[in-house]
């Protein structure tokens, strides 16, 4: 129910998580982080309170100055582990908020292919269909924006993968999507309460944006496939 993204230059997981407690509020019931840390994509989830995650950090830390993170709030299989977010496919790990309306008829598409499914979420489709596109030889971001292309529902998504750690790739149908502007870092976050700490300027994703950020640049594109400006705004929150 919450997504915060970070191409930081410190290390990510303490600042996934206390972002991910600023989304709170939201309501969840499990959560989960993945940082790319020298090129490696890795992730650790826990179901329950943000604290449970923090307490697996501890045991199995997670390094990284990139990553993304996730309070989840099921909607398609039951609020265990293996269902929890980030879901990683290979090179690729997705978090999501919303629903995959055509998840079945992707799953099928997939299954033709050959691919195994390992959770009963909507969301895990979304990384094999990513996993798919980069197997026929797209790069990251051609293959992110095929598979968010296929793609009917509502949702917030944020992309990472494996081998690039300044690259991630955010896109918002029907769910809200802030960026955070940061001095060579980049975030992103579900709203810009979860990114006061990190920075005050903040743009806002509009329907059908897709976005390609790295620590340096930010690319969206519109709904219609266009370039587009989403104007930074200085925002106040308190605490
Ligand atoms: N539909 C997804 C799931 O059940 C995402 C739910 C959410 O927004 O947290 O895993």
């Amino acid at each position: 129910c919450g997504i915060v993204g970070v191409l930081g230059n410190h290390e990510a997981a303490p600042i996934l998580v206390e972002a991910l407690k600023r989304l709170e509020y939201r309501g969840y019931d499990s959560a989960g982080i993945a940082t790319v840390n020298d090129g490696t994509l890795d992730r650790r989830r826990a179901v329950g309170k943000l604290v449970n995650l923090s307490d697996l950090l501890v045991h199995e830390p997670l390094a990284g100055k990139s990553g993304i993170g996730h309070t989840r709030w099921a909607t398609h299989g039951a609020p265990t582990v293996n269902n929890a977010h980030p879901h990683k496919a290979g090179p690729v790990a997705v978090v999501h908020n919303g629903i995959i309306e055509n998840f079945r008829e992707l799953r099928a598409e997939l299954a033709e292919h050959g691919v195994k499914f390992i959770t009963e979420t909507d969301t895990e489709t979304v990384a094999l269909m990513a996993q798919h596109y980069l197997s026929q030889g797209h790069d990251p971001v051609e293959a992110a924006k095929r598979t968010i292309a296929r793609l009917d529902g509502a949702f917030a998504l944020a992309f990472l993968f494996d081998g690039h750690d300044d690259l991630m790739i955010a896109a918002r149908k029907g769910s809200p999507l802030a960026l955070g502007y940061g001095e060579g870092e980049m975030f992103v976050g579900s709203d810009a309460i979860a990114l006061s700490p990190l920075t005050d300027k903040i743009s806002y994703l509009e329907e059908g944006d897709v976005t390609v950020i790295t620590r340096t640049s930010v690319e969206v594109t519109d709904a219609n496939g266009a370039l587009a400006n989403r104007a930074i705004r200085t925002i106040q929150i308190d605490s």
